[in-house]
């Protein structure tokens, strides 16, 4: 790639269309896993809207997995982004 490419540390390609995180916001606030992905989520995905819905910023998402390890049964449907799409981890 060209220089700038490699410059970058993180490149995100983002699937406009194709939300890889989806809430479901009943379950999410029943057993308090809204709270949680908010307070555990490294890149800030999730925050809570003053009406306790839980908005997702699955752009930002690090692909780490920490949301799925904290999350209720249900609450939370997490997919690897679609073909190349998602976080690139460069090197150097
Ligand atoms: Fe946040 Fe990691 Fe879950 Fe992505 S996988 S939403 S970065 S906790």
């Amino acid at each position: 790639g060209s220089v700038a490419c490699r410059l970058a540390k993180n490149h995100y390609d983002v699937d406009e269309d194709n939300s890889h995180i989806h809430v479901n916001q009943d379950i999410a606030r029943g057993t308090g896993t809204g709270k949680l992905l908010v307070r555990v989520c490294p890149a800030h995905v999730y925050s809570e809207e003053s009406d306790g819905t839980i908005s997702v910023e699955y752009a930002a998402c690090l692909e780490c997995g920490t949301c799925l390890a904290v999350a209720a049964p249900g609450s939370l449907e997490w997919h690897y982004p679609a073909g190349a799409m998602g976080i690139s981890f460069r090197e150097g």
